[in-house]
């Protein structure tokens, strides 16, 4: 699933040329940033603990789900019990556990675009994923009819992810109901990715498990945590029981020490709510930073020839639409997946092919970077593609 950068079928006419020496690496998605002080002082309390080594409970500490479960009582407004919330070792073993809990020997729809990952997950997880294009019309997302066209008898689920990455397009309240609505009178279960929530305009606060839906959240992206492997599953009572059961079969509790300092996190994040300390730190401040930074990426790729964004709502992916390098054959590339790899040997800047994505034509950046990075980014691409296009027509011309 992941690029291989290695492998590219070379142009041999620009051979001579030197990749660059500092790679610009866009090709991932983490925001990166250092451990905040009072997650490394809960490490340290953490190792100073007898229990240091010890398993950390199965379903997830006390104290990290019971943050979880504020963090969702906050932004629902419901009462939320800590008990409905299980710790996995990140957002993709808790889509992995949800998944196979659901779905194991049915069909899920997955609207495309989709992150590049998810085939794969619902596969180990025993499910068949089923692409569900999304609107042209409408940020390719998906609507009732689009689901009721790929529904079968043995759906069982569809995955949706809002912000959705890579496109950035976020299902606002009224789709997220006609979703719901749909899913319930057909009983089949909505897997919500809530991964990115606080990335976009549209953020949906009315997740809500039961008989229709399951959430999974996770520590990596709005609390930029990724390294530290922490996830969850908001399910209902029974599916909490299989999540639970999945997980303790499969990884086992997750480190005692990155659910501390995940902890003490969320903790800070949800007494900042509503303090004017919410726009200053932690997640507010990641999200002005990124819609900035979507901005400054959206300005400096359309500079870019042959390559075309595609306005982002959120999230932190920019997606550019390759068909014009493509038709060309610039850098000899046939597809998408040639094109990464030619542009990432060529240029020094690593981008994702869409194909992985269910974008085929299309490459994916990841915005969050300094603006800097980004315009060079951009400067490096227009440079590369423009001597490109300038050798393929003398090319044409001569034959
Ligand atoms: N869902 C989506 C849409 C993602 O993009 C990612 C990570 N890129 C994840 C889930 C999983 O995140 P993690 O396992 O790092 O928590």
């Amino acid at each position: 699933m992941n690029d291989d950068p290695g492998s590219a079928t070379s142009a041999p006419f620009l051979h001579e040329k030197a990749p660059a020496a500092d790679p610009i690496d866009l090709s991932s998605g983490q925001i990166l940033e250092p451990l905040p002080e009072i997650a490394r002082a809960a490490v340290r309390r953490m190792l100073d603990s007898p229990r240091v080594a010890a398993y950390a409970p199965g379903t997830g500490a006390t104290e990290l789900r019971s943050a979880v479960a504020h963090h969702y009582r906050l932004r629902t407004g419901t009462a939320v019990d800590a008990e409905h919330i299980t710790i996995t070792a990140g957002g993709r073993h808790g889509l992995f556990a949800a998944i196979a809990a659901v779905a194991r020997d049915g069909e899920i729809l997955v609207p495309a675009p989709y992150w590049s990952h998810y085939p794969t997950v619902v596969q180990l997880a025993g499910a068949t994923a089923v692409a569900v294009p999304g609107d042209p019309e409408h940020g390719l997302l998906v609507d009732p009819e689009r689901l009721d066209a790929a529904r079968t008898r043995r759906t069982r689920a569809v995955l949706v992810n809002s912000p959705v990455n890579p496109s950035g397009a976020g299902y606002d309240e009224e789709r997220m109901r006609s979703l719901r609505g749909w899913a319930a009178d057909r009983d089949i279960r909505l897997i919500i990715d809530d991964i990115y929530w606080a990335y976009g305009p549209d953020v949906d606060n009315r997740v809500q498990p039961g008989p229709h839906e399951v959430v999974i959240g996770g520590a990596s992206k709005v609390y930029a945590l990724a390294g530290l492997r922490v996830g969850w599953v908001w399910a209902d009572p029974r599916l909490t029981a299989e999540v639970r059961e999945i997980v303790e079969h499969t990884t086992g509790p997750v480190s005692g020490p990155a659910q501390a300092a995940a902890a003490a996190v969320l903790r800070h994040e949800n007494d900042a709510v509503g303090t004017s300390a919410a726009t200053g730190d932690g997640v507010a401040r990641r999200a002005a930073e990124l819609a900035t930074q979507r901005a400054v990426a959206l300005e400096a790729m359309s500079a870019v020839p042959y390559l075309k964004p595609l306005p982002a709502a959120g999230g932190i992916y920019l997606c550019l639409d390759a068909s014009q390098a493509l038709a060309r054959r610039l850098l000899g590339a046939d597809d998408d997946q040639q094109l990464c790899r030619a542009l990432r040997r060529e240029a020094g800047v690593g981008l994702r092919a869409g194909s992985t994505f269910g974008m085929p034509g299309h490459l994916r950046l990841c915005v969050a970077e300094p603006h800097d990075v980004l315009r060079t980014a951009a400067r490096r691409l227009t440079s590369c593609l423009t001597a490109a296009a300038e050798l393929s027509l003398t090319t044409v011309g001569e034959a």
